[in-house]
């Protein structure tokens, strides 16, 4: 059963992530509840659909993310990105549970994807977070990861996380947010985990300098939408650049829901031209 109440969850014992005793603990949000503190993550928006009933909202400082409780993956995960995420630490390379997870929920093991032919995709990838050990180690929370076709992870999804790197680490500030796009009967994996059809990412960039208040029509906004299916590599990931008005509707998730009606309006049916 799921609280009513917004509640704190101790989750992230110091031990899963390397005794990182000042660790803050994660915030989750209970559909219905209040909406969880704004944070650089979400500075564009949380990004809403018409069914709030599958967003459970998880605050892992490092990261937001929607998890969606039926689909056992999350719908999505927003990030900040600039140079002073990247760093020299190691990738952790253990996958954790969320116990930030409400009592009762199933938490899904780097188990569930055993055999199953899927690799355990980052939505907020390791390499973005190399900053601090703690920080790296956030992004192998099971709730982080999908199943995803090794052919997506390893090649299109890999050159626009790189792409996204590499502008960060040319002063650029990013916004991102990745998620997943069910079929209405998708297939599962190990107990339960839903198959996404579609992984897609929204990303804004600004200049060096600017902020979230410089964000006008011509801000750079790119979109991109791949299918999580083999020979997805075939062709290079800004083969699959769309608008953001193309995720909308394929997700029913409403982003950059911060910004005014007028500028998401020009934003999200600009096809960009990257890279
Ligand atoms: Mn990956
Ligand atoms: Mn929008």
């Amino acid at each position: 059963m799921i609280p009513s109440a917004r509640i704190i969850v101790l989750g992230l014992a110091g031990g899963l992530l390397g005794g990182c005793a000042k660790a803050p603990a994660p915030v989750v949000e209970h559909p219905g509840a209040p909406p969880v503190p704004s944070n650089e993550h979400v500075a564009l928006g949380i990004p809403k659909d018409a069914d709030p009933s599958d967003d459970l909202i998880l605050d892992h400082h490092s990261y937001v993310l929607s998890y969606n409780p039926r689909m056992h993956v999350a719908n999505w995960v927003a990030w900040h990105l600039d140079e002073r995420d990247l760093g020299s630490v190691q990738r952790a390379h253990e996958f954790l549970v969320d116990d930030a997870l409400p009592i009762g929920m199933a938490r899904v093991t780097a188990d569930d994807y055993a055999q199953s032919g899927y690799d355990r995709g980052h939505l907020c990838p390791s390499a973005d977070r190399t900053d601090t050990a703690e920080h790296n180690a956030r992004t192998f929370l099971m709730t982080n990861v999908h199943p995803q076709r090794p052919e997506l992870n390893r090649v299109p999804w890999k050159a626009l996380e790189e792409y996204e790197r590499s502008l960060a680490k040319a002063h650029r500030s990013l916004y991102i947010v990745a998620g997943c796009i069910f079929s209405a009967h998708p297939v599962t994996i190990g107990h339960g985990v839903a198959v996404p059809r579609l992984d897609y990412k929204i990303v804004v960039v600004l200049e060096a300098g600017q902020t979230v208040a410089s964000i006008n029509a011509s801000t750079l906004v790119f979109a991109a939408m791949m299918p999580n299916e083999a020979g997805v590599q075939e062709k290079p990931w800004a083969a699959y650049l769309t608008t953001v008005d193309a995720v909308e509707s394929a997700s029913g998730y409403d982003f950059l829901t911060a910004l005014t009606p007028a500028v998401q309006a020009a934003l999200e049916s600009k096809l960009a031209a990257v890279p």
